[in-house]
Order: structure tokens, then C-alpha cells, then sequence
């Protein structure tokens, strides 16, 4: 039985570590069927969103849209100032 291959399943109090550990958010739901179920999460502003927790791991998917949304905004902004420079040297 100790033959669990790692980060394969996994346990519903592994899962509240993860999210404790990696993020600001908190696992509202109570228990975890797969990677794929969407769960409930309430996120450090008091918005309450849904991401299953494949997205959270993989897409960095740890805060609500609205969150989500400024941190996006804000390398969004980067990276078009970047362009600009890059077409000012071309010019
Ligand atoms: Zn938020």
C-alpha cells in the first residue's frame, strides 16, 4: 500500500497544503475528487472563484479574475512597452 507513485493522486490534505503553500487563496470546498473537478476557492480579497486544480498548478490560475485580471494587465503593459522600444529602434 506505501507504493503511491508521487504527484500521481493526489490526497485532499495534500491538495490544502499545495494551496496554502502557493498561493494566497483558500480551498473552500471539503473534499477533492480529481485534478480536473473545479473547486471553489476563496481568494486573498474576498472574491470567492471556481478553477479546477490542474489550472491552478499548471496555469498559475491562484487568484480571482478580477486578480487575475491586474496581474495580467500589468505584464501586458510590459511587454507592449518592450514592442514600442523594439519599433522605436527599427524606425
Ligand atoms: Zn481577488
Amino acid at each position: 500500500m506505501s507504493e503511491r507513485k508521487k504527484g500521481s493522486k493526489w490526497t485532499y490534505d495534500e491538495v490544502v497544503e499545495y494551496v496554502n503553500a502557493n498561493s494566497s487563496s483558500t480551498l473552500l470546498d471539503g473534499e477533492f475528487f480529481k485534478k480536473i473537478t473545479p473547486m471553489r476557492f476563496l481568494c486573498s480579497c474576498g472574491e470567492i472563484f471556481i478553477v479546477d486544480f490542474h489550472r491552478f498548478c499548471s496555469e498559475n490560475k491562484r487568484q480571482c479574475n478580477k486578480c487575475g485580471r491586474k496581474k495580467t494587465g500589468e505584464q501586458c503593459k510590459l511587454t507592449n512597452k518592450h514592442i514600442d522600444d523594439f519599433l522605436k529602434e527599427k524606425n
